[in-house]
């Protein structure tokens, strides 16, 4: 009756799952996505391309070898766009064949144009010549995701006034950078324009940055990249921008004038959703363009599942994966587990951070007591030969049962350290199992035993004089 059992809307790490994991189960599957954009925002505009611009400027600048080479070392003196857009676009490439590769061998067909709503079963594809097509599903995947926010007043030109999506077409690596929001996206870039030597200029609305992080970790963060010369302007708001022929002048409310070769606004993200004739299918979306879903990831329409960042929160690319695929085999009548609650943070700055489970702050809150267990890497050997001398880990431990209920990560490696510590959690484990486990050496992991041994001696002390 319908041209395909599955329809998904969008080919980032949401669609291109729940496409893949239906394909899987037997179903017919069409995806739909614009030409120049397979793999979405992901790995054309967000997670790929700056996650290999910071490795890109790692290498380049040389950073992480100057506490064995002296500060004056760099792979390359005069680093250029076209060296750092190299890499980006020898990865996105071949990241792109990847998932066409993925889509043909599992038999998805691609629907090359921009879809719409028709009807609730019914998709309108319009291709990049203005030809239209029709394709019918019994169940449709919505995974269109976002698009910078951009406020009405700022006269963006792609050159000097950019969102994030604009980073990666600059012409050249300006020597000073206004960036407009401390969140994620505003801090990695912030951290890696630093590393290339950009003045930066960080001005957030709130007192705080990333304040869903762990205190200690952030401070550690904000006193690296003060190092690396940024500045940082919290409680302040831009209130407008200025163009000139030689860069912008970014004005705060209080007054403050900021010249800048570039402004960069990352300011949030607006869900696409209004974008698709939603009422045709008897859908709407919020106020900032998104859907709401049930535990099933589905919208009120009950053929019609929304996954991704077009759903919101937490709008990562790890989440959007897992929602597609428990999506589709809801959308399948394929049995599939909740998605975990116990969810990792990774956050590429430089240095980066990664965390899982509870703060302090929130712990203290919730008036849950804990023990803490510190390991440094200059403790350990292994940070020793890769020269990080600042990174740490931190458990933090109930103190009745010795269960993890957070782990912190800063430095070198966290983003993939942060997994032991998830499997741990997960599997119920408690800090006995890091004390007695033997790790490799030298390595970063051994900072588990370290930080479990802390914490165990400081609860065996309590223990002892109570
Ligand atoms: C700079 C940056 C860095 C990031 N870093 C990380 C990170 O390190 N780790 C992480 O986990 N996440 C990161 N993210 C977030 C991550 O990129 C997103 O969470 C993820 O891409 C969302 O996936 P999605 O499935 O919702 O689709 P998206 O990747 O948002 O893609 C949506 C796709 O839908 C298509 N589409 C929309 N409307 C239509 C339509 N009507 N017709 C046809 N196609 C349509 C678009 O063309 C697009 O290709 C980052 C994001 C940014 C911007």
């Amino acid at each position: 009756m319908y041209d395909f059992d599955v329809l998904v809307l969008g080919s980032g790490p949401g669609g291109q799952k729940a496409a893949i994991a239906a394909a899987k189960l037997g179903r017919r599957v069409g995806v739909i996505e614009r030409d120049n954009m397979i793999g979405g925002v992901c790995i054309n505009t967000g997670t790929i391309p700056s996650k290999t611009l910071r490795e890109a400027v790692l290498y380049l600048t040389g950073l992480s070898q100057r506490e064995m080479y002296g500060q004056n070392y760099r792979v390359k003196e005069d680093i250029t766009v076209a060296d750092l857009a190299a890499r980006t676009q020898h990865v996105i490439g071949r990241e792109i064949d990847v998932i066409r590769n993925q889509l043909t061998r599992n038999r998805v067909s691609l629907l090359s144009g921009f879809g719409k709503f028709a009807d609730p079963n019914t998709l309108t594809v319009t291709d990049s010549r203005g030809r239209e097509s029709h394709a019918s599903a019994a169940k449709v995947v919505i995974a269109s995701g976002t698009r910078p926010a951009r406020p009405s007043t700022v006269d963006f030109d792609e050159r000097t006034i950019i969102d994030s999506d604009g980073i990666i077409n600059l012409e050249r690596v300006p020597r000073s950078m206004v960036v407009v929001g401390a969140g994620v996206i505003g801090i990695e870039y912030a951290s890696m324009f630093a590393a290339l030597g950009t003045k930066v200029t960080v001005v957030e609305r709130r007192d705080r940055m990333l304040e869903f992080c762990d205190l200690e970790v952030i401070e550690a963060l904000k006193y690296h990249l003060r190092d690396l010369a940024v500045t940082f302007r919290f409680g302040e708001s831009v209130a407008s921008v200025e163009r000139y022929a030689e860069g912008a002048v970014a004005v705060l409310e209080s007054g403050k004038k900021i010249a800048a070769d570039t402004v960069m606004y990352s300011a949030g993200r607006q869900g696409t959703a209004p974008e698709l004739e939603l009422a045709a299918a008897g859908l709407s979306s919020d106020a900032r363009g998104r859907l709401s879903v049930d535990e099933h990831f589905r919208t009120s329409v009950p053929h019609i599942y929304a996954v991704g960042d077009v759903i919101g929160f937490p709008a990562l690319a790890s989440t959007s994966m897992e929602q597609g695929r428990l999506a589709a085999h809801h959308a399948c009548d394929e049995p599939a587990r909740a998605m975990p609650a116990l969810q990792p943070i990774g956050i590429y700055t430089i240095p980066e951070i990664s965390f899982i489970g509870r703060t302090e702050d929130e712990l203290t809150e919730a008036k849950v007591p804990f023990e803490v267990g510190m390991a440094r890497y200059r403790e350990l050997a292994r940070g020793q030969i890769i020269g990080d001398s600042y990174g740490m880990l931190k458990l933090l431990v109930a103190p009745d049962d010795g269960r993890l209920l957070g782990v912190h990560i800063f430095g070198t490696g966290a983003t993939e350290l942060v997994h032991i510590g998830q499997a741990v959690m997960g599997c119920n484990g408690t800090v006995d199992y890091l004390v007695d486990a033997v790790f490799n050496y030298p390595t970063l992991a051994e900072a588990y035993k370290v930080a479990a041994l802390d914490a165990m001696n400081k609860m065996r002390h309590l223990s002892r004089l109570q």
